[in-house]
This record gives C-alpha cells, structure tokens and sequence, in this order.
C-alpha cells in the first residue's frame, strides 16, 4: 500500500515536534516536507534527534505543494498563520488536518466553502487526546443533570489564545445539553475585573497559564451538597501522537470538514 505523504506547518514549535515523531515514527506515513518560519533549510532529523533524514525545514508552503504533492498537511502553527495554509493546502487538493485552535466562526465557514470548492476534506481538532475527548463526553453528559457548571482550563504560558479551543469545545458540547442558566449570586459583582472569567450562556470559563503547565482541564459541576469534578491532564505532549496519527490516516476518507477527534472514533 502506498504510503500517506505529509507535510507538517509550523514544524519547528512545541506540536509540530509531536507532528514530525509521528509520521517519522509510522510505517504508513511518509514526511515529504516541513514548513516553518524559523529553521529554514535545517535538516529535519537534527530537529527532532536522529540522524538526517533528507527533508530540510522550509519557509515556503506553496512550493513544498507543488513539489512534493502531498496528501495530507498537519497544521500546529498559530491563530493568525493557520487559516491561510488551510486555504493554500486546499487549493492544492492537500487534505490539513489542523491542531491549531482560535479559528473563528467566519473563518470556518470560509475553510467550509473552500473545502467544497476544492472537493478536498478538512480535519480540525481542538485536542487530540482520547481523554480530552471523554472529558467532553462524560461532561455533556453530567450536564443534564447537573447544570451547574464551571470550566478550569490551564495551559503553558506561551499560549496565545484563551479560553482553549477544548473549553470551547467543552461549553459548546454542554450547552447543546441544557438551558442557559444565570449561575451564582445575582448580585455578584468584581472587585478585580474579569476575575469570574469568561462567560457564556451563563457559564464561567477560567483560564490559568503558567511555565511547566502543558494542557490541563477540570469541568466543575456544582449541586445540592456536592460536586463532581472531571478533569484530564496531557502530562506530556506526546499523548497527542496517537490522535495526530489517526487524523491523518482518516482524513482522506471523509466528507467536508469534521471537527473533532471524537468523529474518528
Ligand atoms: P509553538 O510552539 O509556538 O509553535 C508554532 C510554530 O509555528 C512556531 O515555530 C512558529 O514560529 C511557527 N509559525 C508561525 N507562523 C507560521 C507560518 N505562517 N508558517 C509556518 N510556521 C509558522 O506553538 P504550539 O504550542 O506548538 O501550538 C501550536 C498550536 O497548536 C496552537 O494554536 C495551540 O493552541 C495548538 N495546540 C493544539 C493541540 C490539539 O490537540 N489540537 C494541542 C496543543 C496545542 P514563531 O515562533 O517564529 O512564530
């Protein structure tokens, strides 16, 4: 069987690192390119510490398109950079499978469009761990019955978006379980604003960066007498591979653009 060639955009960061083990790491994946800003023309291999392996960091998304007709890009740069390589890969027929959070909601709608222009599927996941994703589950789930809810989400502090596309994800999922709910004391008021956090449909969403954090969240359901508290921790980032690794194996196989690893499940 023919072997799924991936390039990987921002390469050189935290995730794209995770990206480059990952299909350097399978038998059935085959890295052909690695975009970043940073490192141009450096061996892949030094980056993530084996010996070269022939494919040099480059600047130029487009022309590694072109060049090496991939089947598939892995996306994990930032909220500003993603949404023009998803549309530069579609236009090329290359399939993103996309780990970068903070896209818009025009901005999806425009990746929907392009993807239906283009007849090329998109894959886009707030969180590649399985445990995230049953986080979400298990926290819509709870939600019916108790609606009481608040989110905790902590990451590192080089994050630039905040809440995290999985507090998102996780209030999105929660309230497609229950009404908007006025929570807390009605005459509740800030001595240091924004410390009740973000809101939405009358949920609280608290984000923590701090140096040594990776990616945490607790969903925090309030009731009668007691709580429940269901929390995931990535301890380390390659609990992402195996979702990465999924995704880009499914991608090709499915219809417009999916979000979330929970479908490929
Ligand atoms: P990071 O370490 O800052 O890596 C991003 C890399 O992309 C940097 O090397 C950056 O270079 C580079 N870059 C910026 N613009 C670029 C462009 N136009 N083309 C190519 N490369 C470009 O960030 P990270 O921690 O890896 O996170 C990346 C994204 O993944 C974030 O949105 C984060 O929230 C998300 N994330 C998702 C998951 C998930 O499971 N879905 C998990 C963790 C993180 P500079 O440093 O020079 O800008």
């Amino acid at each position: 069987m023919d072997k799924i060639k991936v390039v990987v955009t921002g390469a050189t960061g935290k995730m794209g690192l995770e990206a480059l083990n990952t299909v350097i790491d399978a038998d059935d994946l085959e890295l052909v390119g690695a975009i970043d800003v940073k490192h141009a023309g450096m061996d892949v291999g030094y980056l993530v510490g084996v010996k070269p392996i022939g494919v040099q960091v480059n600047e130029d998304l487009a022309t590694v398109l072109k060049e090496e007709k991939p089947d598939v890009m892995v996306d994990f740069t930032n909220p500003q950079a993603v949404l023009k390589n998803i549309k530069t890969a579609l236009e090329h027929k290359v399939s993103p499978v996309v780990g970068t959070t903070g896209l818009t909601d025009s901005e999806l709608e425009e990746i929907q469009q392009e993807s239906k222009t283009n007849n090329t599927s998109v894959f886009i996941a707030p969180n590649f761990t399985i445990g995230a994703v049953l986080m979400m589950r298990f926290a819509k789930e709870a939600a019916k019955y108790m609606p009481h809810v608040e989110v905790i989400e902590q990451h590192h502090d080089e994050k630039l978006d905040a809440p995290s596309g999985t507090a998102l994800k996780t209030i999105e999922m929660i309230s497609e379980e229950r009404e908007a709910l006025r929570q807390g004391n009605i005459n509740e008021y800030e001595k240091i604003p924004g410390c009740r956090g973000g809101e939405h449909q009358g949920m609280r969403v608290h984000s923590v960066r701090l140096p040594g954090l990776v990616a945490h969240q607790e969903v925090i359901f309030g009731g009668q007498g007691q709580t429940l508290t269901i929390r995931h921790d990535s301890i380390s980032r390659d609990s992402f591979r195996p979702g990465i690794a999924l995704g880009i194996r499914k991608v090709k196989s499915l219809k417009g653009v999916v979000i979330g690893l929970e479908n490929l499940i």
